[in-house]
């Protein structure tokens, strides 16, 4: 809309220019022409030099100059006002002049009959019409004039002569004519392209306009929209709470098997409803901009087997193995949002569980070497005090393909409408990890590959606590046992191999590996060991066939080794179905190195003098 009036005013001075400084300047540089061209004529002219006739000419030539330059100047705005073009005005004034100038330099003896056709060529913007209209305007004055030689004047006029004069005048500017249509043209497009120009960027400015008042009230809408969410999920919890507590103590009543088995449909129903609204209570939060970390003092390993140990009985019903390592750099204690850094946890090692169909979910925990976080977010203090955590959850499920690796950190959206539909889900999980890492100052990124398996990354800053008491922290992984054991692993899983070897070989243990039962019944028949840590699940001859095939041999020789039964499932029933078998305790799947020397180590104990019928020894998990 600017754009239009500045152009506008743009035109108007143009106008103004041309009438008031352009066109009298031209008056006056073809008056002064004019001049040295008559006085150099008539020097050369045989006939006595008249200067009051000449000085009666300049003198003529300068008013005539003067006034082109002074009236426009007087009444240009009111000429406006009344749409009089002063270009055209002094058009037919310059050709009347012309005529007089013609007539005072010799009439038909002049030389200057062509001066009419300078004025049609000195036009600013010469029109095909107007030099057509200047053609015949031109053709006319001069055939009155020598009309009026010949007949009032009565001089013997060449007419041959005048005519030829005539038509040399008219055929010139016919001529002029139509070299100013190819001018006209291009003046007609390029101020048609300038119009339009003006148009689109009057149009750009309203649409930004209005895009900028449409941004503004989707902006206040969204915030809106995030706290109304907010406040439904805050008031559905309330709701949700009660009837999950009731469920709860309906099921510890005298109620029917049946009865129980809804409840239990209930209370399983009630708590992913309570999951979803919590999702989405975060969004909401997230989106709204409310949601804070609250950092306090916490246990990196404690946290992080607390969390597994809640998912364990998921992976050991889909029979996968489930691990996790954290590296001794790690330290125990550190200050963060643990309840935050728990959701990130089981959210990417749920979806790690819920994907994948067979092997096995794996997390990893180090300090992060190219602290990226610093790079990602130099705003955030950095000191010596802080230190950036790595984290891995590596499956090998259905994985996601490469395409659809960048969005599915956005909400709502999952890798595969179908693969959702057979999984479920909101597509809510992974957009809150990504907004709780990067408000824990971190990043989070995926590498995958289409029916390999998936690895979620995430970097973490936590600050570092002060370690108060006299042993820094999971230096008591590092102390020695204060005696070197035999130790039999029979598992199956690389990784958990892995594992335990390390962390029995730290401890100062010495282990051999079995890959199933029947391996491990080969290796107790031939070698001696303190004690057997028996994998439940394995190929061939798995955990509890192996142990009762054991006790068998053990009748005849009367021995007894410990069997510490390692497994990922957490029912009570998995745990009389090892006791039955006989094995002599239990450790779950993660394994936790504080929990695996405890136990191991207390069994050996136990056995140690090859007694028999020593009470079981049970970690209580629950
Ligand atoms: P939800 O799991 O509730 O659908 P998420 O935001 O947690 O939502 O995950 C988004 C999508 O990313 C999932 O629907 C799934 O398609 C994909 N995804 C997440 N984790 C994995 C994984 N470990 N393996 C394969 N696909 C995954």
């Amino acid at each position: 809309m600017e754009d239009g009036i500045e152009a506008k005013r743009r035109v108007r001075q143009e106008g103004y220019r041309l009438n008031v400084v352009l066109i009298p300047l031209l008056h006056g540089a073809w008056s002064l022409i004019l001049c040295a061209y008559v006085f150099i004529y008539d020097l050369l002219n045989p006939g006595p030099f008249s200067f009051a006739r000449y000085f009666t000419f300049v003198l003529t030539l300068a008013a005539y100059c003067l006034g082109s330059w002074f009236i426009p100047r007087l009444v240009y705005k009111k000429a406006r006002e009344l749409k009089l073009d002063f270009s055209q005005f002094f058009l037919i004034a310059d050709l009347l002049f012309w005529l007089v100038v013609i007539y005072r330099t010799g009439a038909d003896k002049s030389l200057l009959f062509f001066l009419s056709l300078v004025r049609v060529s000195d036009q600013r913007d010469m029109s095909f019409k107007r030099v057509l209209v200047f053609a015949h305007l031109t053709l006319i004055a001069y055939a009155l004039l020598v009309l009026y030689l010949f007949y009032i004047e009565v001089r013997l006029v060449d007419l041959r002569l005048e005519l030829l004069k005539m038509a040399y005048i008219y055929g010139a500017n016919l001529y002029l004519a139509f070299t100013s249509r190819p001018a006209e043209v291009l003046r007609q497009r390029s101020a048609d392209a300038a119009r339009e120009a003006r148009q689109l960027n009057s149009q750009l400015i309203r649409k930004s306009q209005q895009l900028e008042e449409a941004k503004a009230r989707a902006e206040a809408a969204s915030q809106a929209k995030s706290e109304f969410l907010a406040n439904m999920s805050h008031e559905i919890r309330t709701p949700m709470n009660a009837i999950l507590g009731m469920t709860d103590l309906a099921l510890q009543s005298d109620a029917t098997p049946e009865q129980k088995r809804y409840l239990t449909t209930v209370k399983s129903s009630a708590d992913t409803l309570l999951q979803i609204i919590d999702d989405v209570l975060d969004f909401s939060k997230i989106e709204a901009g409310k949601l804070d970390l609250h950092p306090n003092p916490f246990s990196m390993r404690d946290t992080l087997s607390d969390t597994l140990e809640m998912l364990a009985p998921r992976a050991s019903e889909k029979g996968l193995e489930l691990a996790c390592q954290v590296s001794y750099l790690v330290p125990d204690t550190l200050v963060g949002d643990s309840n935050r850094l728990r959701q990130i946890l089981m959210n990417l090692v749920g979806n790690a569980i819920k994907f994948t169909d067979q092997g096995e979910v794996f997390v990893m925990v180090d300090v992060e070497s190219q602290p990226s976080a610093v790079a990602l977010r130099p705003d955030l203090p950095q000191g010596e005090d802080e230190m950036s955590l790595h984290f891995v959850v590596t499956d090998t499920g259905i994985g996601i393909a490469s395409n659809k690796q960048g969005m599915i950190f956005e909400s709502f959206v999952q890798a595969d409408g179908s693969t959702t539909r057979k999984y479920g889900g909101t597509g809510l999980g992974l957009a809150i990890c990504s907004q709780l890492v990067e408000l824990m100052g971190g990043s989070i990124w995926v590498e995958s590959q289409l029916d390999r398996g998936s690895s979620f990354h995430f970097t973490a800053r936590f600050s570092k606590a002060d370690v108060t008491s006299d042993q820094k922290p999971a230096e008591q992984i590092f102390k020695k046992a204060a005696r070197s054991l035999r130790v039999l692993l029979a598992e199956d899983n690389e990784i958990n191999q892995q594992l335990a070897v390390e962390f029995l070989r730290i401890r100062g243990h010495d282990v051999r590996i079995a890959q199933n039962g029947v391996e491990a019944l080969a290796a107790i028949a031939t070698e001696a060991f303190d004690v057997v840590l028996m994998d439940v699940q394995m190929p061939e001859m798995d955990g509890i066939q192996a142990t009762i095939a054991i006790r068998e041999r053990e009748r005849i020789t009367g021995h007894h080794i410990p069997i510490v039964a390692m497994t990922g499932y957490a029912m009570k029933n998995d745990r009389q179905r090892c006791l039955d078998a006989g094995m002599d305790a239990y450790i779950s799947k993660p394994i936790r190195q504080q929990e695996m020397f405890e136990v191991t180590e207390n069994c050996a104990a136990r056995y140690s003098d090859r007694k028999i019928d020593l009470a079981p020894l049970w970690l209580d998990n629950e």
